[in-house]
């Protein structure tokens, strides 16, 4: 056994099975309300060809390419509350997403305090993180500009883009950027 297995650790051998590369994860933060599940959904079924997979309440999957493999991410809400304590979920190898509404000013004070909330943490320090705009189809009860959005979005080294959720607009730029930001991951061993 031993010997057969030597002999087939040929590079790319592992990588080649299906579910070989452990899933990416993207967490959702952001204020109740904002359209963190609504994203979360469209995200993981965009494609009309692709199933998307609900994992739990507050998670979905899709597969998709991710530096010519095939991988699975996972899209999941990031926080929970414990005992009137608000705590992220945030893991080293996750990239962050942190929503709030155009059109809700505290909605926008609360995504810049989560995210220095992720970036105290160990595991949130270097993370990738996009700030979203969302609903930005409430034109009229815009409370946020876009110009503040990508100015604060800046100014704390995150990505930024505006989306609206329920037309739709700009959640495929949203997933492509999100691939983008994922780094290439070995083939998982032995499993
Ligand atoms: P969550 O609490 O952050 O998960 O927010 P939900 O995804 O449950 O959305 C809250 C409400 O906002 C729902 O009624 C959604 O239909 C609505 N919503 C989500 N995205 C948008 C959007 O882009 N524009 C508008 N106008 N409404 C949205």
């Amino acid at each position: 056994v031993l010997s057969s297995e030597s002999s087939d650790t040929g590079l790319g051998s592992a990588s080649s099975a299906a579910g070989a590369v452990a899933p990416y994860r993207v967490v959702l933060l952001g204020a109740s309300g904002v359209g963190k599940s609504l994203l979360a959904r469209l995200l993981c079924g965009m494609d009309e060809e692709q199933d998307t997979d609900v994992v739990s309440d507050d998670t979905y999957e899709r597969t998709l390419m991710v530096s010519g493999e095939e991988a699975t991410l996972q899209v999941l809400e990031g926080y929970q509350q414990n005992d009137g304590e608000d705590e992220t979920l945030v893991q080293s190898e996750d990239v962050c997403i942190i929503v709030y509404s155009i059109a809700e000013r505290a909605s926008f004070e609360r995504a810049v305090d989560m995210h220095a909330q992720v970036r105290s943490t160990d595991s949130g320090e270097n993370l990738p993180v996009v700030l979203v705009g969302n609903k930005s189809d409430l034109v009229r009860s815009r409370e946020v500009s876009l110009e503040e959005g990508r100015d604060r979005a800046s100014a704390l080294d995150c990505k930024f883009i505006e989306t609206s959720a329920a037309l739709q607009h700009n959640v495929r730029e949203l997933l492509e950027g999100l691939v983008r930001q994922l780094r290439p991951r070995g083939a998982v061993g032995g499993q």
